[in-house]
């Protein structure tokens, strides 16, 4: 009996968020709106999303002893997460800062903090939360020996699962573990390198599967997402909704894809219950306070 559906292990930021009506260049300065701070980083992201559609929770991260690590205690205890392996350090908390433009892209700028101290000794001492949880997911805005660790701490009948992002080359026991591997077009030509031939996102579908995960899956955004498996390439439908901010759409897919894989669900099932919840993101300003709760998404249209 698992205490917990999800375990998340990642990243904890404070957005610092300006609307501007075009993203600056390089070299170019624009003006923008007031500034909006919210609780973000892809792991704290992805334990609200999945808190708030009903799956049990914990986080192992750290902030900083401030005001935007205590805005992210807050934001995870409000929304149901167990923050007992949420570790309170010295370094300030991790700082993302956004712009979004008005057709709801957005360019991100993120220095790491706390998150870059997150250690494999922090997730070692940690490993009664790895025996308690059915599904443990992580990104990679945290140093990559801490994933490699999350890896090999990982209990027997656990499922891991994997956003590389920010991409970067993956270790192959990293890449073997992920069941699935989650990417958007980005990160599956940065982690395919040299070996990115072919021009569709089937392609690089079936070249990461090769690359050693169990399953992939590929985000692209308003076209719904792929998913790869032995079984073949499937492609998942996207729900018509207008977008008017997309941060922390990938989060959401990611969080509520692990949640119901977790409860059973087959991985074509449950990307297509993500994709609604990242549909449902997208019609709403912000991050974690866009997250829908399965009631949301079930209303949502078609
Ligand atoms: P981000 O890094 O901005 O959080 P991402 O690039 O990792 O996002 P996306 O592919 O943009 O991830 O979004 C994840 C999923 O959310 C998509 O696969 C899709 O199912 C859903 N989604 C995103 N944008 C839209 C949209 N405009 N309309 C409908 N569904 C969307």
């Amino acid at each position: 009996m698992y205490d917990y559906d999800l375990l998340v292990v990642g990243s904890a930021n404070a957005d610092l968020v300006i609307g501007v009506e075009r993203r600056p260049g390089a070299g170019e300065t624009v003006l923008g709106s007031d500034l909006a701070v919210h609780p973000g980083g892809k792991g704290a992201n992805q334990a609200v999303a999945a808190a708030r559609l009903g799956a049990r929770t914990a986080l192992l991260a750290r902030v900083g002893d401030d005001d935007h690590g205590r805005l992210l205690l807050d934001s995870q205890r409000e929304a149901g997460v167990d923050t007992v392996g949420v570790l309170v350090g010295d370094a300030p908390t991790g700082v993302a800062l956004i712009t979004v433009d008005p057709s709801g892209d957005n360019s991100i700028v993120v220095s790491p903090g706390a998150n870059g101290r997150l250690t494999p000794q922090d997730v070692s001492a940690a490993g009664c939360l790895f025996q308690s949880s059915k599904v443990v997911s992580t990104q990679l805005e945290i140093p990559l020996e801490t994933v490699v660790e999350v890896v090999r701490n990982l209990a027997p009948d656990s499922r891991f699962v994997l956003n590389p992002s920010p991409p970067r080359p993956l270790p192959a026991e990293v890449l073997a573990a992920c069941d699935p591997l989650i990417v958007n077009e980005h990160e599956a030509k940065v982690i395919l390198g040299d070996s990115a031939v072919g021009d569709t996102p089937e392609d690089w579908a079936r070249i990461l599967l090769a690359k050693g995960p169990r399953s992939v899956v590929v985000t692209l955004g308003s076209e719904g997402a792929l998913v790869a498996s032995a079984e073949g390439v499937l492609r998942v439908a996207s729900v018509k909704v207008h977008a008017v901010d997309t941060t922390g759409a990938g989060d959401a897919f990611t969080a509520a894809l692990a949640y119901r894989l977790g409860a059973g669900e087959p991985l074509a099932e449950a990307a297509a219950y993500a994709a609604r919840v990242g549909a449902a993101t997208v019609t709403k300003e912000g991050a974690q306070a866009s997250f829908p709760t399965a009631e949301e998404v079930a209303e949502l249209c078609c």
